[in-house]
């Protein structure tokens, strides 16, 4: 349920916190953050006008709404994907879309790319523009291999023609974003993490095409191959970056280089819910590679890939801003950023989402505490602001 929040008569509403985080950094002072339409109309350091409603938080915490830049809604995290997706029917698919998409706004995602759904189905709940729900943005089902990785979504392309039609064909559905499985993955048999499913030039037709209907284009990569061949292709994301390889992580330092030199964006896609379980050594392996790609300087955005299995449900994103912190050495304010300003414009949003900021949609998440000097407050949200109205 969402209410408006007590406004004055011109429209106004200011929040306020001991602390506030715009996106990239803590402001000093205590500015309220006034919103007004939907929108951010100030960041106000000085005396409001007397009639405007401000609501003071205390000790706490003022911060952009989160973006999850990906996840996957039509996924029940608790079950088979792959059954579900070529079982279940489409109500019951819009139905599980809708009731994930409330789960994230609630933890303080505003925003969320879905990365793969089936029969497009989120773009209909995206265009329903609830007020309940994140702003979606949407790719539609994965560009992938005969039964590779993740076909059950319904977006397997051959190298070739099919594959520049596929592209067209998102695009006509509408799609934000073209996802393309570059290599295989985790939870579909056949080709493995480390296997390219596609060619370089495969890949550079898929962007090409998809530039010239105005789309970015997010590959789906954890082998070294895969990466590099995404780069020579001249993606704009790439999700994952694991450098998974046949026995364990392979880290190729000269594709880390060419990552940090590319300015492409990495989704790192590893948030999930805490464990007492110690990391196993595959993880650890693969947090390592993050942690040198961190130090190279490429742009690690905090995705969760939620769905894909029960650590990851549509709330896990805002551990996975702490396991930035704690487990690949990222800063407070990097791993805030990392799921805000950075992680908007990896979307293609960061004009309108991932800070507070004049212009900026009033997308607004208030956690307890310091958030600026200890990242772990992301897991008490206090209050959700989407579009201006508090959600409750
Ligand atoms: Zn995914």
């Amino acid at each position: 349920m969402i209410r408006g929040g007590m406004r004055s008569h011109n429209g106004y509403l200011g929040l306020r916190a001991d602390r506030v985080f715009d996106g990239e950094r803590a402001l000093t002072g205590r500015p309220v953050v006034l919103l007004r339409d939907g929108r951010i109309e100030a960041i106000q350091d000085g005396p409001l006008a007397a009639d405007i409603p401000v609501t003071d938080y205390g000790r706490a915490t003022l911060l952009p709404g989160l973006v999850d830049a990906h996840a996957h809604l039509v996924f029940d995290p608790c079950g088979d994907v792959a059954d579900q997706c070529l079982t279940d029917t489409d109500e019951t698919l819009l139905t599980r879309i809708r009731d994930h998409a409330r789960l994230a706004l609630h933890s303080g995602v505003t925003t969320l790319r879905d990365l793969g759904d089936r029969g497009y189905l989120t773009l209909r709940v995206r265009d329903e523009h609830a007020p309940d729900l994140p702003e979606l943005v949407c790719a539609g089902p994965p560009l992938t291999r005969e039964r590779g990785h993740c076909w059950f979504l319904g977006g397997e392309s051959e190298p070739g023609p099919a594959l520049s039609a596929a592209v067209d064909e998102h695009a006509a559905r509408g799609v934000d974003v073209i996802k393309v499985m570059a290599t295989g993955g985790v939870i579909t048999p056949g080709w493995k993490p480390h296997e390219s499913q596609y060619t370089a030039e495969d890949l550079r037709e898929v962007v090409v095409r998809a530039h010239s209907h105005g789309l970015p284009v997010t590959a789906h990569a954890h082998g070294a191959d895969g990466i590099a061949a995404a780069l020579d292709a001249g993606v704009d994301g790439i999700e994952h970056a694991s450098f998974l390889g046949a026995g364990g992580v392979v880290v190729r330092d000269e594709v880390i280089g060419r990552l940090a030199d590319s300015r492409v964006f990495v989704g790192v896609a590893s948030a999930r819910l805490p464990t007492d379980k110690p990391l196993s050594p595959l993880f650890q392996a693969v947090a390592a590679a993050f942690d040198r790609q961190r130090q190279a300087g490429v742009r690690l955005v905090c995705s969760s890939d939620a769905g894909v299995d029960p650590q990851k449900p549509f709330n896990c994103l805002p551990h996975g801003i702490v396991d930035f912190r704690d487990v690949i050495g990222m800063d407070d304010h990097g791993s805030l950023a990392a799921a805000t300003s950075l992680a908007a414009q990896s979307c293609g949003l960061g004009h309108r989402k991932g800070r507070l900021a004049s212009g900026y949609d009033a997308d607004v998440l208030v956690v307890a505490g310091d958030a600026t000097a200890d990242v772990s407050a992301l897991r008490q949200p206090l209050a959700v602001y989407r579009a201006g109205a508090l959600v409750t």
